[in-house]
């Protein structure tokens, strides 16, 4: 399923093309147009889901496969051992701006938290 006006969907598609780091058949991430450090992947799920409150218990593998994506993105990054941080918005008030599913996975500094 995918939305025709939605910014993700057409990195999903291939419509438009973001700058990949990795990918499945079911999840993408590509790096963050705006990044808040001196790595930020967004990792997208392959198909259209605007926030958590969307997801069901069908998609609890898909959910666990973005984790094994920030994972091997960390990984190859080099970020293993310096530590990461994997982080979803969901909703306007948390700062949810993009409305289909990410992961934000941000390294390569000193992360405070909470994060604000
Ligand atoms: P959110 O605010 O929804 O949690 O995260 C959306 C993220 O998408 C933001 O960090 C923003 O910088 C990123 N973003 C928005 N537009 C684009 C784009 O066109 N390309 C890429 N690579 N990232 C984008
Ligand atoms: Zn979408």
């Amino acid at each position: 399923m995918s939305e025709a006006d939605c910014l993700f969907c057409k990195f999903a598609s291939g419509a438009i093309k973001p700058a990949v780091v990795f990918e499945t058949d079911t999840v993408l991430a590509f790096k963050d147009i705006n990044p808040q450090a001196p790595t930020h992947v967004l990792i997208i799920t392959k198909r259209h889901i605007a926030t958590i409150n969307d997801l069901t218990p069908a998609d609890a593998g898909l959910v666990g496969e973005l984790f094994l994506a920030a994972k091997e993105v960390a990984k190859a990054g080099g970020l293993a051992e310096s530590g990461y941080r994997v982080a979803m918005n969901c909703g306007a008030g948390a700062g949810q701006s993009v409305f289909h599913l990410h992961l934000h996975l941000l390294g390569g500094r000193k992360l405070s938290w909470p994060p604000g």
